[in-house]
């Protein structure tokens, strides 16, 4: 199985919960970002550039675990910055499986393997590890020799350990394809449980022409979505239509909110208009009708999976849900 089982329970239930409620906008996954403080300074990254006034800046235990329960996803995702930074990652995770919620821990794999010790497996906790190329395509784009080799060894010492680990690529504008298919070939081998592949995000400040437009994210994935039974890519299967441009989508902004040091950022993962000390008053205050839409020039090449992955979920018919099911239980 692609997912274990325990998190399409958890996703069914609360999906009916907010059904039974007539909640029409909730959250499906949390994107918190204890802190924005990384011991890299990839190419690619807005979190570093947008946050540099505040990096040293970090949540604390209590407002992390406050913040998860005001969204009341059953996913959370764990994010930054480099996370195994933050002062209280071991913490954190701990009580978020005792509320038991499925933790994704995304980490540029720098810091994992010394840091295994302090976490135990558990089928409700991934590590997430980012690899945005072969050896010398990623250690060119994290700007750090050594890299894409230290992160390995994390991977294959995790796995031995017995945890769940998936990994994380963006596609830039300059992403070879055949690199892709190397490096999935690599991460295969490593055993790792799924494969994560997604567009570059075109941040605000973000310079120089790394990111792609619809049209050129459109002809990379075409290739992509082709290996889907070949490599264990966790990628929903209908968002990968969406990025091969053969479903149409809106966008679904709160789907997957992100909490910061700085507050709940308002509208998006990707752009900030401004953040909101509290949940509730996120949720009221932002113009979801016109970031929905699609208005907004800053939203006209984004297919971001925090805003349309969400949408899938939202909008899946009986057809996509057999799909679904059918994908989800594929064994190589
Ligand atoms: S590891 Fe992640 S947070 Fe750190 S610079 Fe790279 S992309 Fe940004
Ligand atoms: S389309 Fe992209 S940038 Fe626009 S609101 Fe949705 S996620 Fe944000």
């Amino acid at each position: 199985m692609r997912f274990p089982l325990s998190l399409y329970v958890s996703m069914t239930r609360y999906l009916l919960l907010m059904k039974w409620k007539g909640i029409e906008r909730f959250p499906l996954v949390l994107m918190l970002e204890p802190t924005h403080r990384c011991n890299l300074t990839c190419a690619g990254c807005g979190r570093i550039r947008e946050y540099q006034s505040t990096l040293g800046k970090e949540m604390s235990l209590e407002e992390c675990l406050h913040s998860v329960d005001e969204a009341g996803t059953p996913v959370v995702t764990v994010t930054g910055g480099e996370p195994l930074l933050y002062s209280h990652a071991p913490s954190l995770v701990k009580e978020l499986l005792k509320r038991r919620k499925h933790v994704y821990f995304c980490t540029n794999g720098l810091l994992l393997e010394e840091a295994l010790p302090k976490f135990h497996p558990n089928t409700r906790f991934t590590w997430n590890v980012h690899f945005d190329g072969t050896e010398a395509v990623h250690d060119a784009i994290i700007g750090k020799p050594g890299g894409f080799q230290k992160a390995a060894s994390g991977v294959q010492a995790a796995k031995r350990q017995g945890f769940r680990v998936s990994t994380n690529t963006t596609v830039y504008r300059e992403t070879e394809i055949s690199d892709l298919e190397t490096l999935f070939t690599q991460l295969t081998d490593f055993g790792v449980d799924g494969i994560l592949v997604a567009p570059g995000f075109s941040y605000e400040d973000v310079t120089g022409e790394v990111f792609l437009t619809r049209a050129e994210i459109i002809e990379k994935f075409r290739h992509i979505r082709k290996w889907q039974n070949r490599f264990p890519i966790i990628s929903n299967p209908i968002y990968l239509d969406f990025l091969s441009g053969d479903r149409h989508f809106q966008c679904t902004p709160w789907g997957n909110p992100t909490r910061n040091p700085q507050g709940w950022k308002s509208p998006c993962y990707l752009i900030t208009d401004t953040h909101y000390p509290a949940y509730g008053e996120f949720m009221e205050e932002t113009d979801w009708d016109y970031y929905v839409s699609g208005r907004d020039p800053r939203c006209e090449q984004c297919m971001v999976h925090c805003g349309y992955e969400p949408t899938v979920v939202r909008r899946m018919n009986g057809r996509d849900l057999l799909r679904m099911i059918r994908w989800n239980l594929h064994v190589r």
